[in-house]
């Protein structure tokens, strides 16, 4: 039986304080794939840790049939110090209060840390250099003396995802579909995840120009193979960031749907010896995030949409109306909020007022929109 909980204690930064991380391990330590999962880095999204904990039991049941063939180690809720942001009754766990700073944003560029170590380190076997270059990242790590509790939180997670070869960080969006962010160059590698999640999209950007978290690894393998072309270096880390429909979406139901479809996905790819469950049904394939329309309110007001999840919309077509809340027609008039591409809503806003510069949908198109191409992605 290899199924364990672990913990760690993070001390605060104001005396006296301390927060306590947990989480899990399951399948032989030296099997030759490890898999890092993990759930509520933004710590206000809950379904991704209503996943895990409908798939923990059936990891502990395959651990001790022994059926497990990859290292697991499992996050059910990464972000405890988001956990514990609490303002006027309101969980602000997207942000570090302290600094602003977005949690899933600004994780390092590894690359840039290790190239002027790495050259040396590489031969002409693929596989001793995803070695050297693990090995030089861990020792990096280890190096580090982080100061805040944040820090060293962030320190913790790098570490156990450093060296996995697949890396599934579980969100959610405001009021959304499900749908996969990813690198390019992991698909169509990872369809049979976006298969058994049942997505409607799967957004595809090397860099999203925020420093995901999803990002860090990919980014690495694909930097050190363009500084080093004369040695084999395979992207070796398959990551993605896992968007489990909306903030409100978390209910068994979902949890268990998606548990079950990890499961089988681990299942599919042999590192869970049970027998290969049916197909699943397929799902469209990849679209880069650049066509992807984050539509935005160009003044405050009031939301009404006119469009539901997952309806095909044209451009030009209105998405919702804004209810005007100030100047001489306030509360009567309304403008529309068109959409700027061909596409299918994604997301749309929890709450309906928003101000200048609120995201109001995200629409799904095929096209790589001028307005997007080569810059910031991300809403935040
Ligand atoms: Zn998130």
């Amino acid at each position: 039986m290899s199924f364990a909980l672990h913990s760690k204690v993070l001390t605060g930064d104001s005396p006296g304080q301390e927060t306590t991380l947990f989480w899990y391990t399951a399948g032989p330590e030296a099997a030759p794939t490890k898999v890092h999962l993990q759930a509520a880095l933004h710590a206000d999204e809950q379904p991704g840790t209503m996943a895990i904990h409908h798939l923990l039991p059936k990891l502990r049941d395959a651990d001790a049939a022994g059926k497990l063939r990859a290292r697991f180690v499992l996050f059910p809720s990464v972000n405890p110090l988001g956990l514990s942001t609490r303002v006027l009754r309101r969980h602000i766990g997207r942000y570090d209060l302290e600094t602003g700073v977005n949690y899933n944003r600004r994780w390092p560029d590894l690359h840039a840390i290790i190239a002027a170590d790495l050259p040396a380190r590489l031969g002409t076997d693929s596989k001793a250099n995803v070695a050297a270059i693990r090995a030089l990242v861990g020792d990096w790590l280890d190096s580090q003396r982080p100061v805040t509790a944040a820090q060293a939180l962030r320190l913790h997670v790098l570490k156990s995802a450093h060296d996995a070869d697949i890396v599934l960080d579980l969100h959610c969006d405001d009021e959304s579909l499900m749908h996969i962010f990813t690198s390019p160059d992991l698909m169509p590698g990872l369809q049979d995840l976006a298969d058994r999640m049942g997505v409607a999209a799967t957004l595809t950007a090397e860099d999203s120009g925020g420093g995901s978290f999803d990002e860090v690894l990919p980014n690495l393998y694909r930097k050190a193979q363009r500084a080093n072309p004369d040695h084999p270096i395979p992207i070796a880390c398959e990551a993605a960031t896992l968007e489990y429909r909306g903030q409100a979406d978390t209910f068994d139901a979902f949890g268990k749907q998606d548990a079950q479809g990890l499961f089988d996905f681990f299942i599919g790819r042999s590192l869970i010896d049970l027998p290969m469950p049916a197909p699943a049904k397929p799902v469209p394939g990849p679209t880069p995030f650049e066509a992807t329309e984050v539509l935005r309110a160009d003044r405050p007001g009031l939301l009404a949409y006119r469009v539901e999840l997952g309806q095909s919309v044209k451009a030009g077509d209105v998405v919702a109306d804004l209810i005007a809340m100030d100047g001489p027609e306030a509360f009567l008039a309304r403008t529309p909020i068109r959409a700027g591409t061909d596409g299918f809503i994604l997301s749309r806003a929890t709450a309906k007022f928003v101000v200048a510069g609120s995201s109001v949908a995200k629409i799904v198109g095929d096209k790589v929109l001028p307005s997007r191409a080569g810059g910031y992605l991300l809403e935040d």
